[in-house]
């Protein structure tokens, strides 16, 4: 068999041993033992984990690195609404794209090869932002799958020149829709609204929903009605929904089943969850994380996703995703390691379900793969371990050298 690319000894995921990979026209054509092939390029893993690259479901590249242009003073949601608003005026076209291609740069380097970003649309970010993002779509589309959701972050009803502006994005090349009631003064008009531009687009939906410690505050029943109502299950996702953090098992879990009835997916943010959460605690400090890998077990499709990055919503950040496994373990004191499994799963093929992508390291699957430094997934989130290289549809579209240490390392 001639093929244009063999990976030897590539550990993957429920295999005992390390395994071979061959890769042909981008795709891959044959997985097994010691493969016997003529290859073009062979790379030896050496033992490395190989999948098909992390996948983060929930991303705001357009407000991304713009701590110099905020203050935050409270460290609350309706300062980081604010203060965001307000930067978001001012930004250009070069500027967004210049700070998104940055983030997506970072990304590819720890290894994730798909991702939704949200890309506000508004009467002050004008669709500036939005041609932004569809050119850093195309620039690095040669190693990453963006999907681009026109969202709508400060209301919908009261602006009504938005509606018209989400209905030129999704004209225009925006893959799904993004609504965000809470900021709205009417909620459930403004899921009403989404749903009905979503449908005349035949697009998917994704929320941002619930985000308080209030379970009485809630727009779930409107959203899982309306999701009935449309016939949407399997085609909306809400984020945060960080209310479910405080319930009690049982109520959780009631709550989870009605959630996985309708077939709505649930991403988790935890980084932002973490910072803006509980503000209101001189003490003991709630950590607003909704506990996803629970959800799993009531039926719902749920994800771990990094959201914001160096802005008023989340100072913090670098885009890696093996990092936000990371925090969300520790922080929901996980450590056996099924639970690490599912994790991980949270960061990539779980991921990858709600963004409806083709991913799965499976013969005729395209050959998009990443290495991490660690045997296993549950040693790449223990240790965040770094991605050595990744290729995409068969291409390499990155590489990452091991540290090296001069000098005499046994003194
Ligand atoms: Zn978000």
């Amino acid at each position: 068999m001639l093929v244009d690319l063999v990976f030897r000894n590539a550990q993957l995921a429920g295999l005992p041993g390390p395994v071979d990979i061959a890769v042909k026209h981008g795709r891959i054509v044959a997985i097994g033992a010691n493969i016997r092939c003529d290859a073009i390029t062979e790379e030896d893993v050496e033992g490395n984990f190989a999948f098909p690259g992390f996948v983060d479901s929930h991303v705001h590249l357009d407000k991304a690195s713009i701590l110099e242009r905020c203050t935050i003073c409270a460290g609350t949601l309706e300062e980081a609404v604010r203060e965001t608003a307000k930067a978001k005026a001012g930004f250009s076209e070069e500027d967004v794209f210049e700070r998104a291609s940055a983030v997506v740069r970072q990304a590819i380097f720890h290894g994730t090869t798909r991702m939704r970003t949200f890309v506000e649309i508004d009467p002050r970010a004008g669709m500036r932002s939005f041609q932004a993002i569809k050119r850093v779509r195309e620039q690095f589309a040669f190693a990453i799958d963006l999907q681009i959701c026109a969202f709508v972050q400060e209301g919908l009803t009261q602006e009504p020149e938005t509606e018209e502006m989400l209905d030129e994005a999704l004209r225009t090349g925006a893959d799904l829709i993004g609504g965000c009631p809470y900021t709205d003064p009417r909620p459930e008009e403004h899921i009403r609204r989404i749903f009905a531009l979503a449908r005349k687009h035949d697009v998917d939906v994704d929320f941002h929903l619930d985000f308080s410690l209030d379970p009485a505050k809630t727009d779930l029943p409107a959203v899982i009605e309306a999701t009935r109502e449309n016939d949407y299950g399997g085609r909306v996702t809400v984020g945060h929904v960080t209310n479910l953090s405080v319930l009690d098992p049982t109520e959780r879990s009631a709550l989870a089943r009605k959630i996985a009835q309708a077939g709505i997916a649930v991403t988790v943010l935890p980084a932002t969850d973490l910072f803006l959460m509980g503000r209101d605690h001189q003490s003991n400090i709630p950590r607003g994380v909704t506990p996803a890998h629970l959800l799993l077990a009531d039926g719902v499709q749920a994800a771990i996703a990094t959201n914001n990055i160096l802005n008023p919503f989340t100072p913090f950040g670098d885009a890696s995703l093996s990092r936000m496994a990371n925090l969300y373990a520790n922080v929901t004191q996980l450590c056996r390691d099924e639970d690490l499994e599912e994790v991980f799963a949270m960061v990539s093929a779980r991921a990858a379900a709600i963004m409806r992508a083709d991913y799965g390291l499976t013969v005729g699957a395209p050959a998009d793969i990443v290495i991490l430094d660690a045997p296993d997934q549950q040693t790449a989130i223990r240790s965040i371990a770094p991605p050595l290289a990744g290729w995409k549809a068969g291409k390499k579209t990155f590489v990452r050298s091991r540290s090296h240490m001069f000098g005499n390392p046994g003194v």
